[in-house]
């Protein structure tokens, strides 16, 4: 049988272990909340958790789309838990985590896209850790966008983040069921209605992307207001997945990330193993990323 092609040695698994991993791993279980860090099966799981930051995944793990190059599980969502608000602000006290990363999978079944679940979610967590920063991550709440926005209204977070995930090229085969143009005209909508809040996107290179693809995406992505950029490397979950066509090495990344300086982003964090929500703490604060 075909086999996953090696990874270069820059792409390091790092084996997750330590008492704080596993405090949190029993929380989340005890709490029956899902990370993306073990659905999506995060490289940086050691390091996070074992530094107590988590990137909670709420309205379940099992998305209404079948992204080829996702590792989240698909098929019928599971209802709406009225609970779930107050189990994550519980779990996210209990932790002591001081900014927490929420993002959801794509609920098209629900007739707000689920914005009114992380509207409740904002609200419980501040309730429960009133010094506790909120990024969210959302889904494109395509078909429904005036009512999302309406919604997040009543709380918005901290940071706000949506990814364009890749090229506007790849866009049939890589993110079928999302539009690129829809997914900036939500992040720009959602910065015109909280000048105050920090808009955040991010790609993963690696699926057939040019070089010249991705510098346009992150003008277009400033064009539109967009303040934090996250780029990292995809890795094939599985041999269902779809495969890598390229390992772009460290100082491409770096230059990448120069070059989107260059352009104004504010915060940038480029790296193969950056992922969306990763140091997200020091991409909000403006700390230097490590
Ligand atoms: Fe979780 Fe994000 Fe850290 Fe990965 S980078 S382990 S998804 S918090
Ligand atoms: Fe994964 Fe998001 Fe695509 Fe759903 S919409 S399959 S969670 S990338």
């Amino acid at each position: 049988p075909q086999a996953l092609q090696p990874k270069p040695a820059w792409i390091r698994v790092r084996i997750p272990t330590g008492e704080k991993f596993q405090a949190v791993r029993t929380l989340l279980r005890e709490e029956k909340l899902h990370t993306v860090c073990e659905e999506a099966a995060c490289p940086n799981i050691g390091e996070c958790f074992s530094g107590g930051t988590a990137t909670f995944m709420i309205l379940g793990d099992r998305c209404t789309r079948r992204c080829p190059f996702c590792d989240v599980g698909h098929g019928l969502p599971d209802p709406v838990d009225p609970q779930e608000p107050q189990r994550l602000a519980r779990s996210i006290r209990r932790l002591g985590l001081r900014f927490v990363v929420v993002t959801s999978v794509d609920r098209d079944d629900l007739r707000d896209g689920g914005a009114g679940h992380f509207v409740a979610c904002i609200q419980a967590i501040r309730a429960a850790s009133p010094a506790t920063r909120v990024e969210i991550l959302v889904p494109d709440f395509r078909g429904r966008l005036e009512t999302a926005l309406e919604l997040l209204s009543q709380a918005p977070p901290q940071v706000f983040n949506h990814n364009l995930e890749t090229v506007p090229r790849l866009y049939p085969s890589v993110r079928p069921g999302a539009d690129y143009g829809h997914s900036l005209h939500l992040l720009r909508s959602f910065k015109a209605l909280h000048p105050s809040v920090a808009t955040k996107s991010g790609l993963m290179l690696g699926l057939g992307e040019t070089l010249e693809e991705v510098r346009a995406v992150m003008a277009d992505l400033r064009a539109h207001g967009v303040e934090m950029l996250t780029l990292g490397q995809y890795l094939q979950p599985s041999l269902h997945h779809l495969p890598v066509t390229h390992y772009w090495a460290p100082e491409v990344f770096e230059q990448l990330g120069e070059d989107a300086r260059r352009l104004g982003f504010s915060q940038v964090a480029s790296g193969p193993l950056v992922r969306s929500s990763y140091h997200a703490e020091s991409q909000a604060t403006g700390a230097p990323l490590t």
